[in-house]
């Protein structure tokens, strides 16, 4: 055994693992998130100026540097709840995958577009998410339950205003919709513009934390969108809607 290795152990190989996945852990939440990551540098310059009046033993500046990374760290926390539970889901995201999955069929699709085109046409707002790997039971438990074929025709009582489900999103998985009323954490995506409503951010937010894919159609514009993948897409036709559909239902 060469020297450098007689004194590891088991034990010590297991520790450095450990502190290796935190590390890991923590750099990846950091970057996934730019408000965490402009944070977590001005954490590391107060960390430097703490070891810098610390060498150069100045007492006072040193006293209250001892404190501010302690404080600091707190407030990060208290400031940063949201952000830690969007990437604590998009972690998960990547575990709570179903290994069979069960999309719906050609008439299922035809459906759906059928009722969207008709919503777009008579500018009734609508958020209707296709399940794919990543299971969305978590936010159906929290609506209406429904369980019921997809047609157009009950798309389109869903949404229509002024009745009991027709806020929050409609959510289908295979030839059913599951719920309706269901409600997502919203993006934080700053790019968006400032203007853009809360029926579109929650749809870009639900498609950044699952693999699902997500048609909006807004009630002031009557524009049909799809946010699949953190990236949000306006339709210029039906046949367009129709092509991702297909693709995503494959
Ligand atoms: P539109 O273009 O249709 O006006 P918008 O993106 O501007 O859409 P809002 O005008 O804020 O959004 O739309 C409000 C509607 O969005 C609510 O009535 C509700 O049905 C839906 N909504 C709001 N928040 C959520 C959420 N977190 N999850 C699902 N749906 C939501
Ligand atoms: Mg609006």
């Amino acid at each position: 055994m060469p020297n450098w290795a007689q004194g590891l152990s088991f034990w010590m190989l297991l520790d450095f693992y450990l502190i290796f996945i935190l590390v890991l852990l923590i750099l990846r939440f950091v970057l996934h998130n730019k408000r965490m990551f402009s944070m977590f540098i001005f954490y590391l310059f107060l960390l430097a100026i703490l070891w810098l009046s610390s060498t150069l033993e100045l007492p006072i500046s040193k006293d209250i540097y001892m404190m501010a990374p302690w404080v600091f760290l707190f407030f990060m926390i208290i400031i940063g709840a949201p952000d830690i539970r969007l990437t604590l889901e998009s972690l998960w995201k990547e575990t709570a995958k179903s290994s069979a999955v069960m999309m719906g069929s050609d008439r299922t699709k035809n459906e759906i577009i059928k009722a969207v085109t008709l919503l777009s046409k008579n500018k009734i707002g609508g958020l209707i998410t296709i399940e794919k790997f990543n299971t969305l039971d978590q936010y159906s438990e929290r609506a209406i339950m429904l369980n019921a074929d997809v047609s157009h025709e009950l798309l389109i009582n869903i949404f229509t205003p002024n009745t009991p489900l027709h806020d929050g999103a409609v959510i289908v998985r295979g030839d059913k919709i599951l719920c309706a009323g269901a409600y997502y954490v919203l993006t934080s995506n700053e790019n968006f513009e400032k203007t853009t409503g809360s029926r579109h951010r929650a749809a870009l937010g639900i498609s950044e934390i699952t693999d699902s894919l997500t048609v909006i159609v807004s009630e002031e514009t009557g524009s049909i969108s799809i946010a699949i993948n953190g990236v949000m897409t306006k339709m210029k036709d039906e046949n367009a809607l129709n092509e991702y559909l297909s693709l995503f239902m494959k």
